[in-house]
């Protein structure tokens, strides 16, 4: 029997080692010797079985950010330090209105001597809200190596620290705030080049630190050059607004997201980096009480978070202009037009009043360059930099990838012993394929006495963002999601992700993972292999090699037959040295396009290697647009 009972366990590692998850002969592998489900076990030997998972002894991280925290001082110690401070404390000053991330009800920048460059007074209640939640946990050493690789002319160099470059006394003071302690690689290149006022394309993903790689440049600039004409228009000087401060608002600069959750996340951290200054960010998304969203709107709106449709939805109600916005963001592109949002992306860039490519500064960032990106690419950015950033944990070592043979009759009593295994308050992210599956999980295991939740498309936004909540909050340290609903989301500190049912393509498996062991974290993915799952097998053993994993016995073995059965299969789609995507630039024969409208796939671009992918609606499906894959006769990145 393989579930052994285990005396102080010293680490989840040893626990499923004592499981003898990959063995062959207990998981199907043919011996005969069925798993036992645990509660079919003796229920003593199940009570000492498994201790909790012990974050002193064999932790993810723990200990790394405690000393993140306590490096910081106490809070009252933190506002000197993070700020130059003139007349701090000066409450009157906040009682006027002049704090922003607060959620103050009116714009500041009536008084003459405004310098939107000067930190305002800072507030004790704001401070607390914004900057009180835990840090991440960096894993510095692990996350250095991720490989960037800027191309384009003049490109300038990168930053080491944050104090390489100046952001101005309000973006540092929010750095020292948010316990950054230097930038992650994403930001020590894309900071310098937004700082130079250069269009970015940048291949980055959720958990490289890249909303912070563009806000506190954006935010830096904004500070140091005021409000401008925006200020005026928004007062009504002269154009359509008869109030003072209502009506229609133009923000001076757009970020563009897919998701209300990352629209939200986004709102989050602009909270943070836009605390005591005189700007007041916003967000507008689908799904939730425009009346409400056009109130805080009115309050004022420097920057703008939105999902494209409700955007459009506000431009069309009068309540956004965009004819001041010279910052526009696009995050997670690829996604925005997986979602079918390219009309409603060109209507606010191209066909309304937005300053012109060239007169704004545009920032892409995207975790795939399929086509229609680089056509994106093409026509909202100027002389751009094309930055590519290695991906965070997927293949990297941070993560401890298990693979185990579980027969779908036995997934849920495996479950129950991963989680056992880890401890109830491991924030423990599962997988499963459908909604319905998402749901009848969440039930059992709540049956089961674990404080759960769930997140899939039939859930209310109400109850998506509760249950968010409730996750990163530990109150349910158990998320059971679909995919597409978790796809995109900074769920930070999750210690386990479990793949109860695998996806069906390895780079899925890779996004998935990638939730764990995020910005240097240490991380656990586990996932539940049987025969529905053999289309995987080749490319998952692939991913356990390159990221020197323990790759069990059972696996090779069925890679060999797999392989040997599919011969015509070709190589491996899978791009290889952690890159999502090249500069297209540099490929020869590229960047002849015909035009993008109406000219999507006619094929006048550069053919062979480099576009020679399908284009549709996965991650990753495309094989080529300069990705760094391993064809036959290509260098990649890595030399090889
Ligand atoms: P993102 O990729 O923007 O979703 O960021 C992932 C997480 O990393 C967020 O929780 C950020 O607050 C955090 N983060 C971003 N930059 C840094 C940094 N330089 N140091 C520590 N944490 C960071």
């Amino acid at each position: 029997m393989s579930h052994v009972v285990i005396d102080n366990p010293h680490g989840l590692d040893q626990q499923l080692a004592a499981l003898d998850l990959n063995a062959a002969d207990c998981q199907g592998g043919g011996t005969g010797r069925r798993y036992i489900p645990p509660h079919l076990r003796n229920k003593e030997a199940s009570k000492n079985g498994f201790g909790s998972y012990d974050h002193k002894d064999g932790g993810w991280g723990g200990p790394q950010r405690d000393a993140a925290y306590n490096s910081f001082g106490g809070r009252s110690d933190r506002s000197k330090t993070a700020f130059n401070d003139r007349g701090a404390g000066s409450r009157g000053r906040y009682e006027r209105g002049g704090f922003s991330a607060g959620g103050s009800s009116r714009w500041m920048d009536d008084s003459k001597d405004d310098d939107w460059s000067k930190p305002t007074a800072p507030n004790e209640r704001v401070e607390n809200e914004l900057f009180s939640g835990g840090n991440t946990g960096i894993n510095f050493e692990k996350y250095d190596d991720i490989p960037v690789e800027a191309t384009g002319a003049n490109c300038p160099p990168h930053i080491d620290s944050f104090h390489d470059i100046d952001m101005g006394e309000i973006v540092m003071g929010n750095i020292t705030l948010s316990r950054y302690t230097r930038p992650t690689p994403v930001q020590k290149h894309a900071i310098p080049i937004i700082k130079s006022k250069r269009d970015l394309m940048a291949c980055a993903q959720t958990g490289s630190g890249k909303t912070a790689a563009f806000l506190l440049p954006v935010l830096s600039q904004i500070y140091g050059d005021g409000p401008g004409d925006a200020s005026q228009a928004a007062k009504g000087g002269g154009q359509d607004n008869g109030r003072y401060g209502r009506r229609k608002q133009y923000p001076l600069s757009l970020v563009l997201a897919p998701t209300r959750e990352l629209a939200l996340q986004i709102y989050d951290e602009a909270r943070k980096f836009a605390y005591r200054s005189r700007v007041r960010p916003c967000v507008v998304y689908g799904g939730a009480d425009i009346g409400q969203q056009i109130r805080d709107l009115e309050k004022g709106c420097h920057l703008l978070v939105a999902t494209p449709g409700r955007l459009v939805d506000m431009m069309e109600r009068g309540k956004i202009g965009l004819d001041h916005c010279n910052y526009l963001v696009l995050d997670e592109a690829d996604r925005m037009l997986d979602m079918g949002f390219e009309p409603q992306i060109r209507r606010i860039v191209e066909q309304d009043t937005m300053p012109p490519r060239g007169m704004r500064q545009t920032m892409m960032f995207s975790a795939t360059f399929p086509k229609e990106i680089q056509i994106l690419a093409r026509d909202f950015l100027e002389d751009y930099i094309f930055l590519a950033v290695g991906r965070v944990g997927s293949t990297s070592e941070n993560i401890t990838q298990k693979v185990v043979w579980v027969e779908d009759t036995d997934k849920r009593s495996f479950l129950l012993d991963l989680l056992n295994a880890t401890g109830k308050d491991s924030l423990t992210l599962v997988f499963v394929e459908t909604k319905k599956g998402a749901d009848a999980l969440e039930d059992f295991l709540y049956h089961e006495g674990y404080a759960c939740t769930s997140i899939h498309g039939d859930r209310s936004q109400r109850d998506r963002e509760e249950a968010l909540h409730q996750f990163r909050s530990g109150r349910c340290p158990i998320l059971v999601a679909t995919a597409v609903a978790a796809r995109g989301l900074d769920i930070s500190n999750v210690k386990h992700v479990i793949n109860f049912d695998l996806p069906s393509d390895i780079e899925e498996y890779v996004h998935r993972i990638g939730r764990t062991g995020r910005v240097g974290n240490l991380g656990l993915a586990t996932s539940f292999f049987n025969d529905k799952n053999s289309n995987i097998t080749k490319d998952l053993l692939d991913i356990l090699v390159e990221a020197k994993q323990e790759v069990p016995s059972w696996l090779e073995s069925l890679a060999y037959e797999h392989q040997h059965k599919s011969s015509t299969r070709g190589r491996s789609k899978r791009f290889s040295g952690g890159f999502g995507a090249r500069d297209y630039r540099q490929t020869p024969g590229s960047g002849n396009f015909s035009s993008s409208r109406g000219g999507r796939g006619t094929g006048g671009h550069g053919g062979g290697r480099s576009f020679g992918g399908g284009f549709g609606n996965n991650f990753y499906n495309n094989d080529g647009y300069g990705g760094n894959y391993s064809h036959s006769g290509s260098v990649d990145w890595w030399g090889n």
